[in-house]
C-alpha cells in the first residue's frame, strides 16, 4: 500500500469501442504522470459491441482499472449511479464521458482545486464544438433550469467534474429513482466551484443521446429540482377564472343596460379550444409529477450490476 491520496476515475461505456483504445491509452498517460492514487471504474452501460470485451481484457490485465457489466442498458445517469456505488478511493470520484469530450489530464488541475477546500468541482464548459441547434436547446435549457428550479444549479455544467468521497456517499444515499445527477450534486450543498474547460468533440463514435433522451434529461432537470409547473397551473387557473368573471359580470351588466346579447360563435369555438387545451397541458405537467412517484413507489433497485471484472 502506498499513501498516495486515492481517486476513483469513473466512466460510463454505452457502444464506444471506437474511441475505448484512444480513451484507455490517454488514460494510462494520466495515471502514469499523476501523483495520485487512481483506479478506474468502467461501466458498461449494456453495451451491443465490444465495449465490456475490451475493458474487462484490460481489467484483467492491468490492476489499475475495474470492469463492470450491467446486466442492460439503464442510461448514462443510472450507469454513473451504479459506478458511484462501487467507489473504494478515500478521497474523491472524477466523473468523466468516455467519447473524450471531457479530457482525463485536467485530473491535477481539478484535483488541485479540490484540495484548496471544495467538495465539489464541477467543469464548466467555455464552448461546444457541437451543432447549432443543440447548442441554442442547452443553452434555453440551462437557463430555464436555474430559474425555475429551487436549488442553485449552475449554467452549462454537466457530469463531468471531481467530488469528494463524502459526496460520492451521500450520492449513494439518494433512492431517487428519476435521476439528474448534476442537480442532486448540486443539492448536497457544501463547497461547490466551477472551472472552466474546452470541451472537446466527441473523439470516434456517435452521440448516444438521441433527442429523445436529451428530452427526457431535461424533463428529468425541471419537474425533479422544481415546483414552478404546478406553481403555473395554479396561477393559470386563477387568471382563466378571474376573466370569466370579468367577463360574466360585463355581460350581466350590458344585458341590463342595453338589453345586447354577445354574439360571436367563433369567439367560443376559439375558448372552448384553448382551454382544451390548457386542461390537457396541466393534466400533462400534474402527469409527469404523478409519474415520478409511480416509478420511485416501486422502490426497483436503480440498476443491476451483472460483473464485476478486477485482477
Ligand atoms: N452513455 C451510457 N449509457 C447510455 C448513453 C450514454 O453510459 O445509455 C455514456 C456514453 O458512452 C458516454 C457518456 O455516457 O461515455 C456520454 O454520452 P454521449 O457522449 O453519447 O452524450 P453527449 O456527449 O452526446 O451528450
Ligand atoms: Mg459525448
Amino acid at each position: 500500500m502506498n499513501n498516495q491520496p486515492q481517486i476513483n476515475i469513473l466512466i460510463p461505456l454505452y457502444n464506444e469501442d471506437a474511441v475505448f483504445e484512444s480513451l484507455v491509452a490517454r488514460l494510462k498517460k494520466v495515471l502514469n504522470k499523476s501523483k495520485l492514487d487512481v483506479t478506474v471504474i468502467l461501466v458498461d452501460d449494456g453495451s451491443k459491441d465490444r465495449t465490456f470485451e475490451l475493458m474487462s481484457h484490460l481489467a484483467l490485465a492491468d490492476s489499475r482499472f475495474c470492469a463492470v457489466r450491467l446486466s442492460r442498458n439503464f442510461g448514462h445517469q443510472h450507469a454513473l449511479t451504479a459506478g458511484l456505488s462501487l467507489v473504494d478511493s478515500s478521497e474523491g470520484v472524477f466523473i468523466l464521458d468516455g467519447d473524450l469530450q471531457d479530457p482525463p489530464e485536467l485530473l491535477d488541475e481539478f484535483y488541485l482545486k479540490m484540495k484548496e477546500g471544495y467538495d465539489v468541482v464541477y467543469a464548466i464548459r467555455k464552448n461546444r464544438k457541437e451543432s447549432v441547434l443543440k447548442k441554442f436547446a442547452y443553452t434555453i435549457f440551462y437557463r430555464l433550469l436555474k430559474k425555475v428550479s429551487m436549488i442553485d444549479i449552475p449554467l452549462d455544467s454537466g457530469d463531468f467534474g471531481l467530488i469528494t468521497r463524502r459526496v460520492a456517499d451521500n450520492l449513494n444515499k439518494m433512492p431517487e429513482a428519476s435521476r439528474f445527477m448534476r442537480g442532486l450534486r448540486s443539492w448536497i450543498g457544501y463547497n461547490q466551484i466551477g472551472l472552466p474547460y474546452e470541451r472537446n468533440e466527441r473523439e470516434l463514435g456517435e452521440s448516444k443521446y438521441n433527442f429523445k433522451r436529451l428530452w427526457q434529461l431535461a424533463f428529468n432537470g425541471i419537474f425533479n429540482f422544481s415546483e414552478y409547473p404546478i406553481k403555473f397551473i395554479s396561477n393559470l387557473g386563477v387568471i382563466t377564472v378571474s376573466i370569466s368573471v370579468i367577463y360574466f359580470v360585463m355581460t350581466v351588466i350590458k344585458k341590463l343596460a342595453l338589453g345586447t346579447v354577445p354574439e360571436g360563435f367563433t369567439a367560443i369555438v376559439f375558448l372552448i379550444i384553448l382551454f382544451g387545451g390548457v386542461q390537457l397541458l396541466a393534466i400533462g405537467i400534474i402527469g409527469e409529477y404523478v409519474l415520478r412517484i409511480f416509478f420511485q413507489v416501486k422502490n426497483r433497485p436503480l440498476f443491476i450490476i451483472d460483473e464485476v471484472i478486477k485482477k
